[in-house]
């Protein structure tokens, strides 16, 4: 039995305190002190009795922590948190812009996608994290400095496909007792789970979609992103049209530019077709290859050709610059750092 207190959400932890006899309202102190003031274990929630407290550890009640394994600083000001699982590792972002600081989290250690361009696909395969995993990442960067304001679910691994302990997150990290990080400021990123995007627009709380694109036509999607076989991309346009429907929000493709693959002049041109309808914007990525990585990097000046293209066609369109990538915590380099440990 699951007995990880970070890992219930409100509505579980008062049947938890009712199933032991005690007053349903203490289990809003349980998720206080733990999401909003940091305790790490069950003696540090002061306002339950000590006597309830011995009574949740008898019963085996835990809180749940990440181990940090390292810390790393980018001379842009990217920090990369790497935490030791019992198995394998995750990476953690945090980017700063402005007064803006948005974590990138993980959701799986190591992913099954198997996208091309990705370090993460190279890394086998070991779990989904769990909700408390998840939120855990979110407590260690704002303890270590300061409120996280956006959360971005980009780190190691596909957040829909570790659906259930994902949606958990959401609405843990969103709960207003608890971090009360509003909803438009939470972000999932996918590959393109079809399925999955359509279960995401019935949920309570809808946090805005990212797509990663990555190319024009299903030939070179496949090519790159195998889960483009399984799921094509008029079934996933069809999906991001219907959470578009239910959530009203725009969506962001992201769209990774790799050399002579997906950033030519004619690729640029299909897109507006292809997304007529939809309120969007697209992110074109600088490509980061990992070592090994079949795929170079498009220059920069093919980049702003083809955001241009993109402009004139009326598609909002923004470039994201390799933050972190000294220290390998740029987009698609997670895990890179330890490939060939
Ligand atoms: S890009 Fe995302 S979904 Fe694709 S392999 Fe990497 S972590 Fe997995």
């Amino acid at each position: 039995m699951n007995q990880d207190l970070k890992d219930k959400t409100l509505d579980e932890l008062e049947q938890i305190v009712a199933d032991l006899g005690r007053k349903k309202y203490l289990a809003q102190y349980i998720f206080h002190f733990i999401h909003v003031e940091g305790a790490t274990e069950v003696s540090q929630i002061t306002p339950l009795s000590k006597a309830f407290r011995a009574q949740l550890l008898a019963q085996g009640y835990r809180i749940s922590n990440l181990d940090i394994l390292d810390k790393l600083t980018d001379k842009d000001g990217t920090i990369k948190y790497v935490f030791a699982l019992d198995a394998g590792r995750i990476e953690t972002v945090l980017l700063h812009d402005g007064q803006r600081r948005t974590l990138c989290v993980s959701t799986q250690v190591g992913c099954t996608m198997d996208c091309r361009f990705c370090a993460t696909a190279q890394i086998p395969f070991q779990r989904n994290l769990t909700a408390a995993e998840i939120v855990d990442q979110v407590n260690i960067a704002q303890s270590d400095g300061g409120r996280i304001s956006n959360i971005v679910y980009m780190g190691m691994g596909e957040p829909l496909a570790n659906y259930a302990a994902v949606v958990k997150s959401l609405r843990m990290l969103n709960h207003p007792k608890g971090k009360n990080i509003g909803i438009r400021h939470i972000t999932i990123s996918t590959c393109g789970l079809a399925p999955a995007i359509r279960k995401l627009a019935g949920e309570a709380v809808c946090p805005r979609l990212a797509v990663s694109l990555n190319a024009p036509t299903d030939t070179l999607r496949t090519r790159l992103m195998p889960i483009n076989a399984k799921y094509p991309i008029a079934g996933l346009l069809a999906a991001v049209r219907f959470y578009q429907s239910r959530t009203r929000q725009r969506i962001t493709f992201e769209y990774v530019m790799i050399k002579d693959m997906n950033d030519l002049a004619e690729h640029a041109k299909t897109l507006p077709k292809l997304l007529e309808g939809v309120l969007c914007n697209v992110n074109l990525i600088e490509h980061n290859p990992y070592l090994g990585c079949e795929f170079a990097a498009t220059s920069s000046t093919r980049i702003r050709q083809f955001a241009s293209i993109l402009d004139r066609a009326g598609i909002e369109t923004t470039v994201r610059f390799r933050m972190g990538r000294g220290i390998k915590a740029a987009c698609g380099q997670l895990g890179a750092g330890w490939l060939n440990e």
